[in-house]
């Protein structure tokens, strides 16, 4: 078993679309009939909490909205939200990984990962940020 990590998923539509609205439309149209938007510029957004509720990788990890459930040692991540990543393209994934040895961001968009990591970063000494602490 390796060590075990809180993660939380958040994902946006790119600039400059929308989430794929929810009126009927008739098979060929190219605009939906009740708001006029163009058909084929809607993402399936609204469709990713299902898609987490219906796959088992999240189960006691995420949520349906992306936020943590509980701790877990999830090896197959990167290899389970690119799947993921494939279904929703254009969809920006953001994936973020804690835990006591480690902390780091991963994005994912069209089915492809970019992995970063959390650096230590300490003030420089500065003797006018200096506190008694009595
Ligand atoms: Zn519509």
């Amino acid at each position: 078993m390796g060590a075990r990590y809180y993660h939380n998923l958040s994902w946006e539509l790119p600039p400059g679309t929308r989430e794929e609205c929810s009126h009927i439309k008739p098979e060929d149209a190219k605009f939906c009939p009740e708001c006029g938007v163009s058909v084929g510029l809607y993402l399936p957004i609204s469709r990713i909490g299902d898609y987490i509720d219906d796959h088992e990788c999240f189960e006691g990890r995420i949520d349906c909205d992306g936020d943590s459930i509980d701790e877990s040692y999830w090896s197959e991540c990167i290899h389970d939200m690119c799947k993921m990543s494939e279904e929703f393209l254009g969809i920006l994934f953001t994936m973020d990984t804690n835990g006591d040895d480690a902390n780091c961001r991963d994005f994912y968009l069209d089915g492809k990962v970019q992995e970063t990591w959390a650096e230590l970063v300490y003030d420089e000494f500065d003797p006018k940020k200096l506190e008694d602490p009595k």
